[in-house]
C-alpha cells in the first residue's frame, strides 16, 4: 500500500479502474470455471458432496457468495450472455443472482437491457415492477401461500410490460440466525396442520411447560424424535431373533448398521487424495466397500457410510463411469428420452443395482439396463446374445458387454 502513497491522483484512479475491470473479468472467469467443474462433478473427487460444499469448503467463499455464484453459473448455462454482462461490469453478480429466478427465453433480452447499470435496490424495484407481489401486511398474520410468479403476472395483467410470466420462485427457506453465543432465532413457515399440532402439544404439555414457550416445547419434541430415530436405526431395546443373513442377501443387519454408524460417526467416509474427508452428514447410506454386486460381504469391515453423491460417484468408479455415462448419453441422444432416462441411469449406476434377492447376474444386469432406459425386450435380447457368446456371468463384465451390444 505504501507504494501507492507516492503515485498521482490520476494514476491512482487509473489503477483502481484497471483493478476493478480485472476483478470483473475474474468474476466471470470464476463462474465459467465453476460451470465446467460442476459438469465434471470434480467436487466429488475433492471430498465434497455438492458444488455448494466445494465453494464453501475448498474455495473459501461465504455461504451467500457460494449460493450467488452457483446460481449464476447454472443460469449461465441457459443464458451464456449473462457472463458478458458480468465481465463488462454492466450487471453485478448480486444483480444477476436477483434476475436468475426470473429469466426466461422470452424475457432475457429485455430484462438484461433494463437491468444494466442498476444498483441492487434499483434492480429490486425493477423486478417488483415487472413481477408485482401482493402488499405485505403490517402485522404478523398466517402466511398465505404465495401464488407462483406466473399467476401473479396474470392476476396483475402482467404489470405494465405485457411480459411473459417468470418461472416460479422457490418457497421461502427456513432461516437460522445466531443472536448471541448461546441463542438463535429460528424462522420457518408452518402449515395450518403444524400450527394446530403445536397448539395441541402446548395444551397437552401445559403442566410440563407452563409458559407454553414454543422453543421449550419444540426442544422436547425434537429430543423425543432423536431418541426414537436413534433407537429405530440401532435396533436398540428390541429383543431380536438373530436372523442369519441369507447368502446373497443385500440386507444389512441392524448390528452391522449400528457398528458402522458408530465407527463412522454419522458422517460420509469419502476421503480425497489429500486426505480430506467429506463433511456431509445428511442423506447417508450404508454401502459396501467391496461392492455387494461384485461379491463383497456384508460385514462391518466391508461397510461404510457414504453420502448419496459419493455413493453414486463410487458406483461410477466401479462400473466404469465414463464408459457407462458415454454409452448412456449415446442411447439418450438416439432416443431423445431426456429427463426420465438420466434419473433411471443414475439409479442403475448405483453400485448395487436394487435387484431382487436371489436373481442371478443376468437378471441383475437386465434390471440395471431397464433402469438405464433400455426396453426390457432389448435388454433381454442383448443378454441372450451374451449368454450365447459365453460372457462371464458376473455383473460388471456383463453390464459393460451388454451396453456395448445395445449401443454399438
Ligand atoms: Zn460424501
Amino acid at each position: 500500500m505504501n507504494a501507492l502513497s507516492s503515485i498521482s491522483d490520476r494514476e491512482l484512479r487509473e489503477r483502481l479502474t484497471a483493478a476493478v475491470s480485472a476483478e470483473r473479468m475474474a468474476a466471470a472467469d470464476v463462474i465459467y470455471h465453476l460451470l465446467e467443474l460442476d459438469r465434471r462433478q470434480l467436487y466429488l473427487q475433492d471430498a465434497c458432496s455438492s458444488l455448494f460444499a466445494y465453494c464453501v469448503e475448498r474455495l473459501g467463499y461465504s455461504e451467500d457468495g457460494a449460493t450467488k455464484r452457483m446460481r449464476v453459473a447454472r443460469i449461465s448455462q441457459r443464458f451464456p450472455q449473462i457472463l458478458d454482462e458480468l465481465a463488462s461490469g454492466a450487471i453485478h453478480l448480486t444483480g444477476l443472482f436477483l434476475l436468475s429466478g426470473h429469466l426466461t427465453e422470452e424475457n432475457v433480452d429485455r430484462l438484461l437491457a433494463e437491468a444494466r447499470g442498476k444498483s441492487k435496490r434499483q434492480l429490486e424495484e425493477l423486478l417488483a415492477r415487472w413481477y408485482p407481489k401482493p402488499d405485505v401486511a403490517a402485522t404478523i398474520t398466517p402466511s398465505v401461500p404465495e401464488p407462483a410468479q406466473a399467476e401473479l403476472s396474470t392476476m396483475s395483467g402482467a404489470g405494465n410490460s405485457g411480459l411473459p410470466p417468470a418461472p416460479p420462485v422457490p418457497a421461502a427457506r427456513a432461516r437460522v440466525e445466531p443472536l448471541s453465543a448461546t441463542s438463535f432465532r429460528v424462522e420457518f413457515t408452518a402449515s395450518a396442520a403444524l400450527r394446530d399440532k403445536l397448539e395441541h402439544a402446548r395444551n397437552l404439555l401445559s403442566h410440563a411447560v407452563p409458559s407454553g414457550d414454543l422453543a421449550a416445547l419444540i426442544e422436547r419434541a425434537i429430543d423425543e424424535l432423536i431418541a426414537v430415530e436413534t433407537k429405530r436405526r440401532s435396533g436398540a431395546g428390541k429383543p431380536r431373533k438373530h436372523r442369519e443373513t441369507r447368502a446373497g442377501s443385500r440386507h444389512v443387519p441392524v448390528e452391522v448398521q449400528r457398528a458402522v454408524r458408530e465407527r463412522d460417526e454419522d458422517q460420509c467416509t469419502f476421503v480425497d487424495a489429500e486426505g480430506r474427508r467429506c463433511s456431509e452428514k445428511r442423506f447417508l447410506t450404508i454401502e459396501h466397500i467391496d461392492p455387494y454386486a461384485l461379491g463383497g460381504p456384508t460385514t462391518v469391515e466391508n461397510c461404510c457410510l457414504l453420502c448419496s453423491a459419493h455413493n453414486a460417484y463410487q458406483a461410477r468408479q466401479v462400473f466404469g463411469g465414463e464408459h457407462v455415462a458415454r454409452k448412456v448419453e449415446e442411447a439418450r441422444a438416439s432416443r431423445e428420452q431426456s429427463g426420465v432416462l438420466a434419473e433411471h441411469a443414475a439409479h442403475a449406476e448405483s453400485a448395487e443395482p436394487a435387484a431382487p434377492p436371489e436373481c442371478d447376474a443376468f437378471q441383475k444386469v437386465c434390471y440395471a439396463l431397464v433402469h438405464m432406459g433400455f426396453k426390457a425386450t432389448q435388454a433381454k435380447r442383448a443378454l441372450d446374445e451374451l449368454r450365447r457368446r459365453g460372457v462371464e456371468p458376473r455383473p460388471e463384465p456383463l453390464l459393460r458387454a451388454a451396453i456395448t451390444v445395445l449401443t454399438p
